[in-house]
């Protein structure tokens, strides 16, 4: 071989070297979208590159013939996996061109079959004759009636699977734009190349411009498709997942402008993404002050209450640092999440814990929770606290009467006329089956028994209305006083007032008894 031969056919190897190292390479890397089609691709490119250096190479006819059918078993061949490579990358949008990938296929192979008998019909290539150059010879035919062929389907393929490719471009995340733009330039330049030199724009030695480029081709594609660091996921999936996700997804630079908002959270932040790309969030905004001004900084994962549509609601925000292929921080991501729902149940838990379902009010636990505190703080500081403790009259009477149901309404009611005597500050709860129990703070026991009368009085005074029936309800209270007793813990404060209001019930009921030890003497009583 002569070393211009040689020259001249180095450069195609290096290109074949390189894609077919490429395609070896995508094959193994098949978990990365598009990597198996584009193997394909790049696979079919180095056949190309060899068949066309083998066809070079070789002097006589028929071996030349020989090496341009396998050339165009890379060249019929490299439109359908580019169309294909195409289609996996461009999912969503494209569902319905995947059908067209087997018409493809079926023509792409009718058309090899075409170009292998060729020797049978001569319908291909016409008049094959060698003819001499400086450094090789060359093989040279006229197009055939179906040569057209050819480019009539190799080229459709080409243009769908990069207008696909564009499309994608267009709608994809602008972080993915340059692998996109990278990617497309890549796998266009043979193509130009193939126009180049049908157009004959190629000096005259350099016979065919296209094997010469795949090498540099592919090098570029596997560039943007393994080393952008973004993950190994399809562009067009990302959007999709992200732009359906209910957590709203947000991407700030480095400068803590937002880069991307999905849908969601367009919704949350109230910002339309058209407006609200490549700026920051407006500083009166509540994520703004939240994310703080150090756009590089970290923020612990918390739960944030923003307002959406003018109701408050509370997410759960994570930030993470977005890191470029040299690991280092390249803007920040902030998933929001929302637990609006999970918040309110948990309020409702905490609810149901703290009260009595049948009335409402707080439960027998929670009310000594509360009176726990208070009395410990009145035996420290030595003031005033009272109990009093209340049980409904004859109850058993009301639930003869008008009915369980109507009994439950009764002591319903009951519980909230009581409240509406009481002063914000006293805690009632109910002790238990029809007994109510009241902390009044800060109270001494003259004011806790005037306080029980009222409360006496507001039951007397008027029926209960249950079920269409009535029901005149009276009550008997026991009150017993912190300060004025010498009682040392809660229970027996509340045995005092359980000992006053068994007191009231053995007196008559209806009325109110007040705590006195025995060395006091009799316990009052207050009757109307
Ligand atoms: P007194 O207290 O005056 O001695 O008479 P009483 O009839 O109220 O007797 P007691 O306190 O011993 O009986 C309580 C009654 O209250 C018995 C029970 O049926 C009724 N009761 C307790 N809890 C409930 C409840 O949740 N709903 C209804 N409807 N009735 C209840
Ligand atoms: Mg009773
Ligand atoms: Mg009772």
């Amino acid at each position: 071989m002569s070393a211009e031969l040689l020259a001249y056919i180095a450069p195609y190897l290096l290109s074949g070297l390189l894609s077919s190292a490429i395609s070896i390479y995508s094959f193994r890397r098949a978990s990365t979208t598009g990597a198996r089609a584009f193997g394909f691709l790049a696979l079919f490119e180095t056949i190309w590159t060899l068949g066309y250096i083998l066809q070079t190479l070789n002097p006589s006819l028929n071996g030349k013939l020989f090496w341009n059918d396998v050339q165009f078993l890379g060249a019929v061949a490299a439109p359908l996996a580019f169309f294909i490579f195409c289609l996996s990358y461009s999912q969503s949008s494209w569902m319905r061109a995947r059908h067209s990938a087997p018409i493809a296929a079926v023509l792409s192979v009718s058309l090899l079959a075409l170009i292998w008998t060729d020797s049978f019909h001569h319908l291909f290539r016409q008049g094959v004759h060698l003819v001499p150059a400086a450094q090789f010879t060359r093989l040279v035919f006229s197009d055939g009636p179906l040569f057209p062929l050819y480019p009539l389907i190799g080229y459709p393929l080409l243009f769908l699977g990069a207008y696909m490719l564009m499309s994608s471009i267009i709608t994809a995340p602008r972080v993915f734009k340059l692998q996109l733009a990278t990617l497309m330039i890549g796998i266009l330049i043979p193509w130009v190349a193939t126009l180049v030199t049908w157009m004959g724009w190629v000096p005259v030695t350099l016979h065919d411009l296209t094997p010469l480029t795949f090498g540099a081709s592919s090098l570029i594609v596997a560039w943007a498709l393994y080393n952008f660091g973004l993950l190994d996921l399809n562009p067009v999936a990302y959007k999709t997942l992200v732009e359906r996700m209910t957590d709203g997804v947000i991407v700030l630079d480095n400068q803590g402008r937002l880069l991307d908002l999905n849908p969601s959270a367009q919704a949350i932040l109230d910002l339309n993404l058209s407006g609200a790309l490549g700026t920051p969030l407006p500083p009166e905004h509540p994520l703004a002050h939240i994310l703080g001004n150090d756009p590089q900084g970290t923020v612990p994962a918390r739960v944030v209450t923003l307002p959406v549509r003018a109701s408050p609601r509370h997410y759960e925000m994570k930030v993470s640092l977005i890191l470029d292929h040299r690991k280092a921080p390249s803007g920040r991501l902030v998933i929001l999440h929302d637990i609006t729902n999970w918040k309110r149940a948990e309020k409702k838990l905490e609810t149901m814990a703290l009260t009595d379902p049948l009335t409402g009010i707080y439960n027998r636990r929670h009310f000594f929770d509360l009176a726990e505190n208070e009395f410990s703080r009145s035996l420290r500081t030595g003031a005033f606290m009272s109990l009093i403790l209340f049980d409904i009259d004859h109850f058993k009477s009301v639930n003869d009467t008008l009915g369980h149901l109507c009994g439950d309404q009764v002591l319903h009611d009951l519980a909230h006329r009581c409240l509406a005597v009481l002063r914000p500050y006293d805690v009632m709860a109910r002790y238990g089956g029809e007994e109510f129990i009241i902390l009044l703070p800060e109270t001494s026991c003259e004011e806790a028994a005037q306080i029980g009368e009222r409360l006496r009085q507001s039951i007397a005074g008027e029926p209960f209305v249950a079920g269409g029936g009535q029901a005149a309800v009276t009550i008997s209270l026991g009150v017993a006083c912190q300060g004025q007793q010498e009682v040392e813990t809660l229970n027996s404060l509340v045995s005092c007032a359980d000992q006053a209001l068994y007191q009231a019930k053995q007196a008559g009921r209806n009325r109110v008894c007040l705590f006195q030890s025995a060395r006091e003497g009799r316990l009052p009583m207050y009757k109307n």
